[in-house]
């Protein structure tokens, strides 16, 4: 496996009403690499769910439109998606866990965001493993292939690699790269980095020929879509 499974970003909605609530998880699930959706309204989540195919909702039970149980009702009648029903009362999680939700973690209000985050890892850590990659890497011999094509890759592009494919769709920064690629900051600039990513995707590209595996996102720095390859 390339991934630890508990670390790999999730697609996470978050459903409360309460602008302040939603920005704190979202902005503590963003930190953790997240890609977060917002809803606000009761209404628009079983179809965003629907459409968006969250890998886990954190929903807020006092809702405009439709309450959180309704929600979790039908939400249940299509979809296994991991729920964390958020509730403002630390009483009602005995009434909630005895209407057989379906719901899979309960979290009450005001509640630590350290606390949600170490509860959306346990979740988290419950999803299927990948399917495998075509994109092979091997950490004791420092051989990488794609489709079972040998990439012939530096130990520097190896280690580049195995760095970006350890999260897929994260943007790392350049001196990111660089504190990972190298033990002496000093022997390095940015254009070192650069020039090890264009020649790494050189060797991508002749073994997926077409595909974009690394992505160069403008001032910030680069990232591997795997895309289900
Ligand atoms: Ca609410």
């Amino acid at each position: 496996m390339l991934t630890n499974d508990a670390l790999r970003p999730a697609r996470i909605m978050v459903v409360e009403d309460e602008p302040k609530l939603a920005a704190l998880l979202r902005d503590y699930l963003q930190v953790a690499g997240h890609h977060v959706d917002c809803l606000d309204d009761g209404l628009a989540v079983v179809p965003a769910v629907r459409a968006a195919e969250p890998e886990l909702i954190l929903l807020d039970i006092m809702l405009p439109g439709m309450d959180g149980l309704q929600i979790c009702r039908e939400l249940r009648t299509f979809s296994e998606v991991p729920i964390m029903l958020i509730t403002a009362r630390v009483e009602e999680v005995d009434r909630l866990l005895g209407l057989d939700l379906g719901a899979d973690d309960y979290i009450c209000k005001p509640f630590s965001p350290r606390e949600v985050m170490a509860r959306v890892r346990a979740i988290l850590r419950r999803r299927p493993a990948q399917a495998p990659s075509h994109l092979q890497l091997d950490r004791e011999t420092y051989r990488a292939s794609f489709s079972g094509t040998d990439l012939d890759l530096t130990p520097v592009e190896f280690r580049l690699l195995d760095y970006l494919a350890g999260s897929p769709g994260r943007v790392f920064s350049r001196d990111q790269l660089m504190n990972r690629l190298y033990d002496d900051r000093r022997v390095v600039t940015d254009r070192t980095v650069d020039s090890h990513v264009k020649n790494l995707r050189r060797k991508l590209e002749q073994a997926a020929p077409g595909q974009e595996l690394i992505h160069s996102i403008y001032g910030v720095g680069y990232k591997l879509e795997l895309n289900g390859l």
